[in-house]
């Protein structure tokens, strides 16, 4: 507990580090010191003398944000070990600056009972690199018939307050009310993969001219916002939290808009591969660019952006989505769609939201850390940087540029549609309640 010896100590009596972080720039803005003692950040200020003991960190020209708070990644543990861990996909977060990730259900099997959450929430713990939030399944097995046992997956351990079948669409609207009443009960929230699957049968891409030109199956936008139409109108008459995941299109982004006018309790999330890339990828034909939702055009990379920017669309969320070798390199017809996320997350938001002046490094740190948190219910992340508040931070470099090397990736998985690339902005260090955890 002592300052003196340089230790502090955690509520079990643990003995942590205390960490002296000199010369940073909360938000970007003025430079200060931050002491990081005992879980929280204890003192801040210009010149603040070291602990004997201490930590030190020189952080001159780094920034500091919270620790950003992932809504959507795919850990693929339990049943798919050999695409990507609880353990390693916790690396790659905390690598990327994550203090918390949300992992999807469509594990297998699926987590839709209390035990396969908690087994998903102990691992996340043994692992202790970021706070693993499991996310329970909507319906049992993800197969849109009979509901999960949600108020289970509440009530145990791993405390679940998202739902979602992503991966799958819950497109029965009768049992899509049933889930919104349930959540309710105990604050939670359902985070929808809007695909209305009739429209999308055998879908290769976005449906558009590229996919005419290159004669591959559509996925038309109007799937996508049919089921937010639908889900919004649902969430407003029953004074349900609806949270709808990967937003990928203009169309999306205007119901959103309306909905959220008409006080509706809607949230949603844009991937960063939806800010940056666009179907005109396809023509490639390298199944890393195939995703679902696909990539789309540069019209609705445009209003997405706005979107993201004016607050229609809440929160950034990766759909980290780790593929083995074998479900990856394969004819474009037969991959999986999916792409790797979390560690190149903060440097494609930086390049689609930060270097085009549409967000600031605050509204940046709103998007990615604290409006996740609050979606996911996570009152110790996406706090402020500032005395008091928990020492779950991320700091960057803004200046750096780097070029990114699938081989170096801490995912089990290579499937990174930014191979190559020169991206902007790089994590440096990353804390979890005081401790370093991005090494
Ligand atoms: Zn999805």
């Amino acid at each position: 507990m002592s300052g003196a010896s340089g230790r502090g100590r955690t509520d079990d009596g643990v003995e942590m580090a205390i960490w002296l972080v000199e010369g940073v720039r909360p938000y970007g803005g003025r430079p200060v010191d931050l002491l990081l003692r005992d879980g929280v950040v204890a003192e801040v200020g210009r010149g603040l003398s070291a602990p004997s003991g201490a930590h030190r960190l020189d952080a001159g020209g780094l920034v500091a944000l919270p620790g950003l708070v992932d809504l959507h990644t795919h850990l693929r543990e339990p049943g798919r070990e050999d695409a990507e861990t609880v353990e390693t996909g916790s690396r790659a977060a905390a690598l990327g600056g994550y203090t918390a990730v949300h992992a999807m259900a469509n594990t297998e099997p699926v987590a839709d009972t209390a035990g396969v959450v908690e087994q998903v929430w102990r691992l996340g713990r043994e692992a202790g690199l970021v706070d693993v939030r499991p996310v329970g399944a909507v319906t049992v097995g993800l197969a849109g018939v009979r509901l999960a046992e949600l108020g289970a997956m509440a009530d145990s351990a791993a405390r679940v307050r998202v739902f979602s079948d992503d991966g799958h669409c819950v497109s029965d609207p009768a049992l899509m009310r049933r889930a919104l009443e349930y959540v309710k009960a105990f604050d939670g929230v359902v985070a929808q993969h809007a695909e209305e699957p009739r429209l999308t049968e055998r879908a290769q891409m976005n449906e558009g001219v590229i996919a005419a030109r290159l004669g591959l199956t559509g996925w038309p936008a109007a799937a996508e916002e049919a089921v937010i139409a639908r889900d919004v109108l649902l969430a407003g008459h029953v004074g349900s939290r609806l949270h709808v995941c990967h937003v990928s299109t203009a169309g999306s982004v205007e119901i959103l808009r309306w909905a959220k006018a008409k006080g509706f309790r809607v949230t949603a999330e844009v991937t960063p591969h939806h800010l940056l890339l666009t179907d005109e990828l396809a023509a490639t034909y390298d199944p890393v660019y195939k995703v679902n939702p696909p990539l789309r055009t540069a019209e609705d990379v445009a209003a997405l952006r706005a979107g993201l920017a004016d607050g229609t669309i809440d929160a950034i969320a990766t759909d980290h989505a780790p593929h083995a070798l074998e479900d990856k390199q394969s004819e474009w017809a037969a991959a999986r769609p999916g792409m790797l996320g979390l560690e190149t997350a903060l440097s494609v938001a930086v390049r689609a939201m930060v270097e085009t002046g549409l967000l600031d490094w605050r509204g940046l740190a709103e998007r990615m850390a604290a409006a996740p948190a609050r979606i996911g219910g996570l009152a110790g992340h996406g706090r402020a940087v500032a005395e008091g508040e928990p020492a779950s931070l991320v700091l960057l470099d803004p200046d750096a540029r780097w070029s990114v090397d699938p081989a170096a990736s801490a995912s089990r998985s290579r499937n990174t549609p930014y191979a190559g690339r020169e991206l902007p902005a790089r994590v440096v260090a990353t804390f979890l309640a005081g401790e370093p955890t991005g090494e």
